[in-house]
């Protein structure tokens, strides 16, 4: 839960957020102007300005009981039909009135969801990898460090200014879910209880992995570390060229080795003066009673006895009524919780046997298959900055290959972003699909840049390679098509892609411009 003062402090900035909705929905303020006082209460105008959404704070994807009451309790009175979960573990609900909007960001704060920072040049949720603390094989939780980076940065967001927005994250395992080491600050676990640390990375124009600025940090250090990528960014960050002022940039000016050396520059007076050592209570999980039980997306936990369930809404698009499924089934379960994870999944944790084969009977209807887990941004018909409908366009692809009975392992995730901006994470997909416009025989085609071969795996994180554009309507025959050819070779995707799926782009001519 958030504390009392921090409720009544946020509670009390409120009133500028009205202000500005009101004068925006009815047409006496600029898109321009509301865009840079609503990010930083977490809300954005969507496409035509007639609406809006409101992103709500989740740090480590965190969703307990009463957050989740919550949400759906919201849908229920302003009939809100569109829930989508993002790849910074957070949720956003679309298509509101300004007044809605309002009156969810208040009443959101009393029960521990605070939207503000959740837009804008700010430091945005904190994300951890969602199965922290649960997973078997996990480095250690990091959650409560990333809890504690999450509270902090809260407590400080009024008293800074950064030249843009600031992406904290954390990782507790090899799978880096979280993309920490292409954040603009990442703590990785390690297997000796200490983080490695990487800085100034990101997704989108100009992409970039990271560096590593610090090894073998003792996570009581944790803060000392968030606030000296604080300071770096407010003393190099770009505050005059908003196209140049992600932390990434810094190392195009400074150099990576100059960025470092700034880096332990703002880090050593903060280590030297001291006060900002953490000890955070471990988090305790439930004691049950072992029955083993095993199925379709039931998973055992770290902890003996316990379970979680994997549920994958298609397209990130949470129906409510699967919200409200979940929320019956798990109301009577002693530390049952629900975690959203960056690729759109839910995981329902902290379940016995007889309770995971519940959830599970609860949670029928999501993706079927790895390529139906493939994650899509919100897309040109709610993005105000969006070039395509990757959500549209990953649905008619499902629908598309679901009827050509395209067997399951045929074809992988992709990852689709609506613009360059990459909030699909289209750059580090096996395939990836970028909104964009292609110039054919004089006329602008709308087309998907595809990318083929990315990876965010740590330490094998590779950027895909380019290999032509797709027009946006033929996208679900060319999914068709390759499942088609990839199943015809007996092969799944991955030995396939290895083998005769070497020169994609001749598979694939036909389709592309
Ligand atoms: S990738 Fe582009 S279209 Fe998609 S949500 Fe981000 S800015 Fe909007």
């Amino acid at each position: 839960m958030l504390m009392a003062k921090d409720v009544e402090f946020f509670r009390a900035r409120l009133p500028e957020f009205r202000d500005a909705e009101e004068r925006f929905f009815s047409g006496q303020m600029n898109a321009k102007e509301y865009k840079g006082i609503s990010g930083k209460f977490g809300s954005y105008a969507q496409k035509g300005g007639q609406l809006g959404m409101i992103r709500l704070r989740m740090c480590g994807g965190h969703l307990d009981k009463d957050k989740l009451s919550f949400i759906i309790g919201e849908c229920r009175r302003y009939g809100i039909s569109r829930i989508h979960t993002t790849t910074c573990e957070t949720i956003q609900l679309h298509n509101l009135t300004g007044d809605q909007i309002l009156d969810i960001m208040d009443r959101a704060l009393d029960h521990g969801i605070n939207t503000q920072g959740g837009g804008g040049d700010n430091p945005r949720n904190v994300s951890a990898t969602s199965l922290s603390g649960v997973e078997p094989g996990e480095k250690f939780d990091v959650y409560p460090y990333a809890k504690a980076a999450e509270t902090y940065l809260l407590d400080i967001m009024t008293e800074i200014r950064l030249p843009r927005k600031l992406k904290v994250t954390f990782s507790s395992s090899d799978r880096n879910e979280t993309h920490a080491t292409f954040r603009d600050l990442g703590f990785i676990a390690q297997d000796d209880g200490t983080f490695d640390v990487w800085a100034a990375g990101g997704l989108g124009g100009n992409p970039k992995f990271g560096i590593r600025v610090a090894e073998g940090v003792d996570p009581s250090k944790t803060l000392y570390h968030v606030r000296a990528m604080v300071d770096t960014f407010m003393k190099h960050g770009n505050y005059e060229n908003r196209a140049r002022a992600r932390t990434r940039y810094m190392r195009d000016d400074l150099g990576d080795e100059g960025f470092i050396a700034a880096y332990n520059e703002a880090l050593a007076p903060l280590l030297e003066r001291g006060g900002m050592d953490i000890h955070p209570e471990p988090i305790q999980y439930p004691v049950k009673d072992v029955k083993d039980v095993s199925g379709d997306r039931i998973f055992g936990q770290k902890q003996p006895g316990l379970y979680y369930v994997a549920y994958h809404p298609v397209g990130g698009d949470v129906p409510l009524e699967a919200l409200e499924r979940i929320s019956d089934a798990i109301a009577d379960i002693d530390g049952a919780e629900v975690r959203v994870a960056p690729d759109s999944t839910l995981y329902i944790i902290n379940l016995d046997g007889a309770e995971a084969l519940r959830v599970r009977d609860a949670t029928e209807g999501g993706a079927g298959t790895l390529f139906e887990t493939s994650v899509s941004c919100i897309g040109s018909t709610i993005c105000q900055q969006g070039l395509r409908d990757s959500s549209g366009t990953l649905f008619a692809m499902i629908d598309a290959v679901r009827e050509a009975g395209i067997p399951d392992n045929a074809l992988p995730r992709f990852r689709i972003s609506g613009c360059v901006s990459s909030c699909g994470n289209h750059q580090v997909g096996m395939l990836g699909l970028q909104g964009a416009s292609k110039s054919v025989d004089g006329k602008a085609v709308p087309v998907f840049n595809l990318t083929v071969n990315g990876c965010g795996l740590e330490g094998k994180e590779r950027f895909g390679d380019a290999v032509g554009a797709v027009p946006v309507d033929r996208c679900p025959e060319m999914a068709v098509f390759l499942g088609r050819t990839v199943a015809a070779s007996g092969k799944d995707f991955d030995a396939w892609l290895s083998t005769e799926g070497k020169d994609l782009a001749g598979v694939l001519r036909d389709y592309l411009v």
